[in-house]
Formats: structure tokens, sequence, C-alpha cells
């Protein structure tokens, strides 16, 4: 999946409002996402600066999915 696709999957995600903000803490803001298959559970860390998601592209390669592209639009 290129950058390009990425940002594209989530303008799809933010426009048919599969991603919601959740909770937000002082030190974090947690994200929920409609994915195609399943839903995802985004989260900013405020201190770190950092973001992360709990899908497999995220832990497999550390890299920033849609999911995470999508709550980072809608902040
Ligand atoms: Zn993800």
């Amino acid at each position: 999946m290129d950058r390009m696709n990425k940002e594209r999957k989530a303008e799809e995600i933010v426009s048919q409002k599969r991603v919601k903000k959740e909770i937000e803490t002082d030190k974090r803001v947690h994200f929920s996402v409609q994915g195609d298959t399943e839903n995802h559970l985004v989260i900013f860390d405020k201190a770190k600066n950092a973001w992360s998601c709990d899908c497999r592209y995220f832990s497999l390669q550390s890299k920033e999915c849609s999911h995470i592209f999508a709550a980072k639009m809608l902040k």
C-alpha cells in the first residue's frame, strides 16, 4: 500500500464517518475506526506525539496506516 492509496482510503473513511473520537484524556486520545473487515483502535499519545493502531499493517510495518491518517484528518 503506498502513501497515496492510504490517503485516499483515509479520506473515504472520514467521508463515510467511519472514524470517531472516543475518549480524550490528558495523555491520550482514543479513536475508533471501522475498517474494511474489522474495527480498529487508534491512539494518539500526546506526551510522545506518537500515533499507533492495533491493525496488522501497523504492527508489521510500524508505518502509519490509513486508520491513523483518518484519525489525523478528524483531529
Ligand atoms: Zn491501522
